[in-house]
């Protein structure tokens, strides 16, 4: 077992546009940008005008700010992006589920053994000797009564013919001992509109240290991959350390 004190947050897939090139509009239609999925909302934008020959001029960046700034962002939420995200812990992971317009694989400790697993240790705990001797006592009991519930209730199931099914009748069970702390991991996939949403109400003060942490890292790699659309949040540290972000934007 170790202790984890950073989320990892890894951008693994984001749109891919494909331009028609058999269609007049299309071929009118001149960008400045090779990025895909601005170019995606580009062409999704000029669809709702018939603007394919670019009346006013803009370049692609000023065009999605154009749009976002009177908040028609239905156009943004052609483009998504996948990530993939471990060392959270399932306390964490539950505040992220909540978040409704995004779909999600993650972890199934019914069918993975957590006899070995990690836990997140969070910042202030570790900063504290003496919460830092009651965490590593509770997660070490913790997982020792994991792995003793699994063994019992493995020979218990022995019955079962299914390898698959008696190990999760045995680990559904064990589990349940298991803290909020235990490492999990998940992929998540949204839309440009819902990682907005979720960064916005997720990288404030007021959130949970370990989610910020994710939409902060979202952030700054969504920003990379699409700064027309997320450039204008400011990440910023305030007194005391937090490190927040916040829209110029603030259509939802
Ligand atoms: C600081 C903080 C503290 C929190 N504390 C608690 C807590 O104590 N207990 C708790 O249960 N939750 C808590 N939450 C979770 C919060 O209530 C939301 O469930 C979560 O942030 C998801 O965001 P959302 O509701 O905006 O919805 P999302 O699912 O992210 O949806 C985005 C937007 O879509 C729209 N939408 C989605 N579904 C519907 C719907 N069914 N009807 C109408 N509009 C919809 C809304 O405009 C919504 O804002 C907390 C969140 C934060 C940020």
């Amino acid at each position: 077992m170790k202790f984890i004190r950073e989320p990892i947050v890894r951008l693994i897939a984001v749109t891919h546009f494909s331009k028609p090139t058999d269609l007049d509009e299309f071929n009118l239609w001149q960008t400045d940008t090779d990025n895909p999925a601005q170019q995606l909302i580009e062409a999704a934008g000029r669809t709702c005008y018939r603007s394919w020959h670019n009346p006013s001029g803009r370049t692609n960046q000023q065009y999605i700010a154009n749009l976002m700034s009177q908040g028609h962002l239905s156009v943004i939420e052609h483009a998504s992006a996948s990530f993939y995200i471990r060392g959270i812990s399932r306390a964490c992971s539950h505040e992220i589920v909540r978040h409704r317009h995004f779909s999600y694989s993650q972890l199934s400790t019914r069918f993975v053994d957590e006899s070995e697993s990690d836990f997140i240790l969070p910042d202030a705990i570790a900063d504290d000797a003496q919460a830092m001797e009651a965490f590593t006592q509770a997660v070490t009991v913790a997982q020792e009564a994991y792995r003793k519930i699994y063994e019992r209730l493995r020979d218990k199931f022995a019955n079962v013919e299914d390898r698959t099914l008696r190990r999760k009748l045995a680990r559904q069970a064990a589990r349940m001992v298991l803290p909020h702390a235990l490492e999990t991991a998940l992929v998540m996939t949204g839309n440009f509109r819902a990682w907005r949403h979720f960064i916005r109400m997720r990288a404030t003060e007021h959130a949970d240290v370990e989610i910020r942490k994710v939409a902060i890292a979202v952030l700054e790699q969504l920003q990379q991959v699409a700064p027309a659309v997320f450039g204008d949040f400011t990440i910023k540290t305030l007194d005391g350390g937090v490190t927040v972000a916040e829209p110029a934007f603030l259509y939802e």
